[in-house]
């Protein structure tokens, strides 16, 4: 059995012109002798009634401190809503097809609610409805432990959910249906000349997806990369080819072993936070009480500058507050800025490339951008900026880097 996982995103599904769409890639599919496995994700973005942010909305009246076990459960039910309607579009073509929730679909997960990690796929359920003649329609951003608690899989996730079931399913392929044509250079929403890139490897795309691009989950890619499962993301709404994600990128008289191009892209994290903390430089049992609060309250720190005397990091803006309240308990005074965003020049490429960090600097000075701290790694360069400086960051580094259309 030829087995393809298409995966639809919330765009996709958020129609009924939409959801037509999704039948029509998924019959072809099938037309073309291969077996499709679908999932989904939950139907339409924020304001739409059964989003996954309109769900969490419903949790507004009970504070903050909602359980996490009963989060979870109220969020399950988006994709299980989008998953039965499509399993019924398709049995109304006469293409009989069942509706599974994460956990009917064998996806076993750790039990930390609202981030879950999949630790097991059983691929016996799926394989059976297979045999049967049905078309799997599996909620996707959702499992069940052990003990058969649901849980999801932190937002994005239903990318996740496929690329596991493609791996356990040994999957020719696994298709990332969504609402723009690929993977870009940059959010096509902010830089008009963004444009798709046609191959791309595993690495390039990981990185993007860390510092931001999120057209596709990291953790779908590093699942598909283990098992050397081509990746394909792609418009619901289009007929291009879309943007291959594979090992190695071939190009014109080199060996495809790895990526050549100097920048794939430029990604951007929004509603980030920087916090400062002063302290006595010779107070080494200081510095390690003020990494370790924060880590003790569950806080994941970012864009990390240590100097003596002072420490900076940023924050995702939503933890900015706890995360001061946790270093105001330990006697800290931390200074903190709300309002910002990290934007990354991403490039497998660039390393040990001497000049790439001296462009930045250039173009985004040129652009009238101040940078508040930056931080690199291998393949990437990050800015932090002020969050109204965003587009004008972006937009400056993709012009610097010559990756328009
Ligand atoms: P889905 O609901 O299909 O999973 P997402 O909203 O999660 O869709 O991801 C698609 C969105 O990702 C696009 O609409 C686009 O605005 C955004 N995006 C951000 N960066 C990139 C990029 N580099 N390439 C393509 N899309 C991007
Ligand atoms: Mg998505």
């Amino acid at each position: 059995m030829r087995i393809v996982v298409q995966k639809f995103g919330g765009t996709s599904v958020a129609s009924p012109a939409a959801r037509e769409q999704v039948v029509n890639r998924v019959l072809q599919a099938k037309k073309e002798g291969l077996a499709p496995v679908v999932v989904v994700s939950a139907i339409g973005r924020k304001g739409d009634p059964y989003a996954t942010d309109t769900l969490l909305g419903l949790l507004k009246e009970a504070g903050p401190d909602a359980p996490k076990r009963e989060r979870d459960l109220l969020l399950s039910c988006g994709e299980i809503i989008t998953c039965t309607v499509m399993a019924a579009l398709f049995n109304r073509c006469g293409q009989p097809a069942m509706a599974l929730t994460g956990g009917q679909a064998g996806i076993i997960t750790d039990d930390q609610f609202g981030d879950a990690r999949i630790v097991e796929v059983h691929p016996e359920p799926i394989l059976r409805v297979l045999e049967q003649g049905y078309i799997p329609v599996v909620a996707g951003f959702q499992g069940e432990t052990a003990d058969g608690e649901v849980t999801t899989l932190g937002r994005g996730g239903s990318d996740t959910t496929a690329a596991a079931l493609g791996a356990a399913l040994g999957a020719e392929a696994v298709e990332i249906f969504t609402d723009v044509d690929g993977v870009m250079t940059a959010d096509p929403r902010i830089v008009d000349e963004a444009h798709t890139l046609d191959v791309v490897t595993y690495q390039e795309v990981t990185q993007m997806a860390y510092q931001g691009a999120k057209v596709i989950h990291p953790r779908a890619v590093e699942i598909a990369m283990q098992y050397n499962i081509p990746l394909r993301v792609r418009s619901t709404f289009t007929d291009s080819p879309g943007t291959l994600v594979t090992r190695g990128v071939p190009y014109p008289g080199r060996l495809a072993l790895g990526p050549e191009r100097l920048i794939t892209g430029i990604a951007h994290l929004p509603h980030v936070a920087q916090l400062k903390v002063i302290l006595d430089p010779g107070d080494k049992a200081q510095e390690v009480e003020l990494f370790s609060a924060l880590a003790a309250a569950g806080i994941s720190i970012d864009l990390i500058n240590v100097f003596p005397e002072q420490k900076v990091f940023t924050v995702a803006e939503a933890d900015a507050a706890k995360a001061g309240e946790v270093l105001k308990a330990k006697g800290f005074a931390p200074e903190l800025t709300c309002g910002l965003a990290k934007v990354s020049v991403v490039g497998a490429g660039m390393r040990g490339v001497p000049g790439v960090m001296a462009r930045v600097v250039a173009a985004l000075y040129r652009a009238g951008v101040e940078i508040l701290q930056t931080a690199d790694s291998h393949a990437t360069i990050s800015c932090l900026v002020r969050g109204e400086d965003t587009e004008k960051a972006i937009c400056a580094l993709h012009e610097e880097f010559e990756l328009g259309k």
